[in-house]
Formats: structure tokens, sequence, C-alpha cells
């Protein structure tokens, strides 16, 4: 089956998304609000329109991979008097939210979507722009049954790991699940390592210790904080992401968030999304999450 794809949101990973789509031979038009973006994408192959309504009238989904939440509901209601997403597009529409946004606002933009009589699946991602450009993306969906299936062809193209987490918002739900978990444990992991130091402890056998022990995590066996033991790893490279610190402190205040609005006691949440936040806003946005262990350190005295 070919798709008629509105692709709303052209940047890092929405360009080299939409380009799969492309080759992949479905029909695509492309949106974004700032020009280099559309420059970047027109050049790899994207055809884009100068409107959302040109890009949206004859769409059977509309795609969006925007910055936030507050994006995503602004572009469906419309701002400023202008008609949205929802408004524009013809009833029926797939509305298919690829970005990482709060659980409640995944499920408020589903009702929206469902109350314009339109279609609406979540399916946020994981693996960055290296898996978006390779088309092997992790994609977490939530929806009907019916609509997973509609949107899997598109996702089989631009992901290799596709799962259907439940109902509206469920996509959501399960990324910022594993982030906690990921934030956390690397928070854990560098501790442990900047500890050893103070200890006397090689890193090479702390690894070797603890990867082949209860310590176990991606964080260590494969996003390892020290350079050394796992040579891929961004430590090895001066912690060039990989995983920007700047979305690490995005996802874990999605978590928080998530935490505040159930009611759940959890404590090491909002306590990573505080160090993930200091992290990034004293110079850590731009390098690996990673490097957080660098920042321990200094803090932990000669
Ligand atoms: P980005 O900022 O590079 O791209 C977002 C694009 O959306 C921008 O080009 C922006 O101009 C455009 N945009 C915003 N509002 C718009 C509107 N109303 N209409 C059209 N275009 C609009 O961000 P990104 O890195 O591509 O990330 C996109 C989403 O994917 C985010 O939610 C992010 O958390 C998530 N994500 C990113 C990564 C990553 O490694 N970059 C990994 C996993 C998930």
């Amino acid at each position: 089956d070919t798709y008629t794809v509105a692709f709303l949101g052209l940047g890092h990973m929405g360009g080299p998304m939409a380009v799969n789509l492309v080759r992949a031979g479905h029909r695509v038009a492309g949106y974004d609000v700032v020009p280099a973006a559309v420059d970047a994408a027109r050049s790899a192959g994207v055809p884009v329109v100068g409107s959302v309504a040109k890009a949206v009238s004859d769409a059977d989904v509309v795609l969006t991979m925007f910055p936030s939440g507050q994006h995503v509901l602004d572009a469906y209601r419309g701002t400023g008097g202008q008609p949205g997403l929802l408004a524009l597009a013809a009833p029926g529409t797939m509305f298919l939210d690829c970005s990482t946004i709060n659980v409640d606002e995944a499920r408020e933009a589903a009702q929206l979507a469902l109350g314009a009589g339109h279609r609406s699946v979540d399916a946020p991602v994981s693996g960055g722009v290296v898996g978006a450009e390779a088309g092997t993306l992790t994609f977490m969906v939530g929806g009907e049954e019916d609509d997973f299936h509609a949107v899997r062809p598109l996702l089989d193209v631009m992901g290799k790991r596709i799962v259907h987490c439940g109902a509206h918002g469920a996509g959501q739900a399960a990324k910022v699940c594993n982030n906690l978990i990921l934030g956390v444990s690397m928070i854990a992991v560098s501790e442990a390592f900047v500890l050893g130091e103070k200890l006397g402890l090689s890193h090479q056998a702390l690894f070797d210790v603890a990867s082949a022990a209860s310590g176990q995590c991606w964080a260590l066996t494969t996003n390892c904080p020290v350079p050394g033991p796992v040579p891929t790893s961004p430590a090895n490279r001066d912690y060039q992401p990989g995983f920007a610190g700047a979305l690490m402190a995005k996802d874990l205040n999605l978590a928080l968030n998530a935490l505040h609005s159930t009611g759940v006691a959890g404590r090491m949440g909002p306590l990573a999304a505080e160090i993930y936040d200091t992290f990034a806003a004293e110079g850590g946005a731009g390098q690996d999450f990673s490097a957080i262990i660098n920042d321990i350190r200094e803090k932990s005295g000669p």
C-alpha cells in the first residue's frame, strides 16, 4: 500500500524519516515553519509544500514530528484564528504523532482528533538521528488495534522494532518509563565509577565485575560512561552524542510530569530530572548524557 503523507516537522529526526518514506514510494508532502529545515529536506529528495493546508488537503496520514506537546496541540487546533490540522484534514484522516510529548498531552491530542472525526495514533521513537537515517528506529505505539495495523507499513519503513503498547498515550507512557530507567541508571553507574576511582578501583575491574553481576544495565554495558571498557561508547569520542544531555533532560521532565499527574511517589525520577536540568544548563546540553560522570567527578573534589 502506498500512502499520501503530510509530513510536518522536517527537523533532525523528521527530515531523514521523511526521506525514507519517499524512498519507499509513499507520496510525501513535507512542511516546516523553518526555511532551513525545508531546504535541507528538499535537497534530500522530499517534496515540500508552502503551507499546512496544501500539505494536509489530500493526505491519508498527517504525521507530526515536533519539539513538544504544545507544538502538537497548537498545530492540531490552529492558532491566531488560523484553522488547525484537524479542521483542514478530510474526515477520517489518520493523525500519527511521532513527537516525544507528555502522556496527558498525547491523550488530549487523541481526543481532539477523534472528536473532529479523525483517527489517532501516538508513536514516539528511540534511536536518534542515526536510527532515523538508517530506518532503524524503535516505535512505541499507542492507539486502537486497527489503527496500529493501518500505520504499521509506514512505521516499518522508518523503523526496525515496532511495539504496540496499548491505548492512546501508551506509546508515550512506554517511552517515558524507559527513559526514567535510563536516566537514573546512568547516574548510578557514573557515581559508582567515580566512587571506584576514589577507592582505587580500576575502571576495567569495576566493569568486569558489574557487567557480569547484578549491576548490569545498558548504561554500563553499551553506553559505558568511562572510556575503555566499551570502545564504541560516547566516552571514547569525547562524549559526542549519542543521546544528548538536553534530550535526556527533556525526557526526564516528561517522566516527572507523569509521576506528578499520576501521584506516584517516585523520588529518583524527580532527582534525575533536576540533575540533568543542571547538567544541560551548565554546558552538557550538546554532550552525550553519559558525560554526567564528569559533572559528578568535578563536584567530588580532589
Ligand atoms: P527538531 O527541533 O530538530 O525538529 C522539530 C521541527 O519541527 C523543527 O524543524 C521545527 O521548525 C518544526 N516545527 C515546529 N512547529 C511546527 C509547525 N507547527 N509546523 C511545522 N513544523 C514545525 O527536533 P528533533 O530532534 O527532530 O526531534 C523531534 C521530536 O523527536 C522531539 O519531540 C524529540 O524529543 C523527539 N526525539 C528526538 C531524538 C533525537 O535524537 N533528536 C530522538 C528521539 C526522539
